[in-house]
């Protein structure tokens, strides 16, 4: 049985992230995220109300803005510019996706560096790809926490990443890269993704497909991270075909209860991060 426990891996690093989080408020700092909210879906609502629920049971503060369909661009920017300008919000979070007339990445890069709970920003991307780790995106952050859980020397060894997102599969690729793995990035366009796959001691894959992955594309004693989350008649079903998947090889991590755990606690993670950087 290779299945991963994640739950008790995010367990374990929630003790002491609390422990942080009581000895920052003894200080009088309390780490505070604000989210906004700018679509009408349904995933996103439950992503929000799981952020908050975690938030309340570390001890951050939480504030969600919640915007209808006729909120502008400029609304956005004018929102932000404000959390930017007041000095009580640690991280500002923009639940994507947004309504589709927003412009994502002017919103995105409108937030300050050193508020950018997510990571999306240019400078923070940049910064990431510079081999700097100040704001990680928060579920490849997720997934190198489980990664060095189970390997701690992922130097040199093959790392593929299936998904080339913005806010997967690339900076997946880059927080590899900077742990000296040797990395692949596959995508829509790869051919024959079986040889690449069969490659990786270390395969994460993020592409939204059900099961694309099959036991024949898996090295034997691979490491297999599986951040795809679809839902199928009223199921959540990731890209890996885990019951067969399993049997070759050493971990793999299921769906639900895998990736998106720790996804949660990384954005918790980042807010402490910033506040902590804010307060010294
Ligand atoms: P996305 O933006 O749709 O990107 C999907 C990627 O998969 C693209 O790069 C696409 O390639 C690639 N792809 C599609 N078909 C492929 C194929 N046959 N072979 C190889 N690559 C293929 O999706 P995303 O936002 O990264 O999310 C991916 C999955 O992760 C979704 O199921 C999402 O729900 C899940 N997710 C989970 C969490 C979590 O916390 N658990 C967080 C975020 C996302 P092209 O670039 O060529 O189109």
């Amino acid at each position: 049985m290779s299945i991963v426990n994640v739950k008790e891996i995010v367990e374990n690093k929630k003790n002491k992230l609390k422990r942080e989080i009581l000895d920052l408020r003894d200080k009088g700092i309390i780490p505070k995220l604000a989210v906004i909210l700018a679509n009408d879906n349904d995933a996103s609502r439950i992503y929000v109300s799981r952020k908050r629920k975690l938030c309340s049971e570390l001890g951050v503060e939480e504030t969600e803005y919640i915007f209808d369909e006729k909120v502008t661009t400029e609304d956005m920017l004018k929102a932000i510019d404000k959390l930017n300008k007041n000095s009580e919000v640690d991280g500002i979070l923009v639940q994507l996706p947004l309504f589709k007339h927003l412009d994502e990445t002017k919103i995105l890069d409108s937030i300050l560096p050193e508020k950018d709970v997510d990571g999306f920003s240019a400078i923070n991307v940049g910064r990431l790809y510079q081999g700097k780790k100040e704001v990680v995106p928060c579920t490849p952050k997720g997934v190198l926490t489980i990664l060095k859980e189970l390997e701690p020397n992922l130097k040199g060894k093959n790392a593929v990443v299936v998904g080339r997102s913005q806010i997967v599969g690339k900076p997946m690729a880059a927080l590899l890269l900077n742990e000296d793995m040797t990395v692949t990035i596959c995508h829509s366009g790869t051919t024959n993704l079986p040889e690449h796959t069969r490659q990786a001691d270390v395969l994460v894959v993020a592409t939204g497909i059900p099961h694309l992955i099959k036991e024949d594309m898996v090295k034997e004693g691979a490491i297999v991270i599986d951040v795809g989350m679809t839902r199928v008649k009223d199921k959540l079903v990731g890209d890996v075909d885990t019951e067969n998947v399993d049997k070759k090889a050493k971990f793999v991590t299921p769906v639900p209860g895998g990736v998106g755990l720790t996804t949660v606690y990384s954005l918790v993670e980042n807010v402490v991060e910033l506040a902590k950087r804010k307060n010294k």
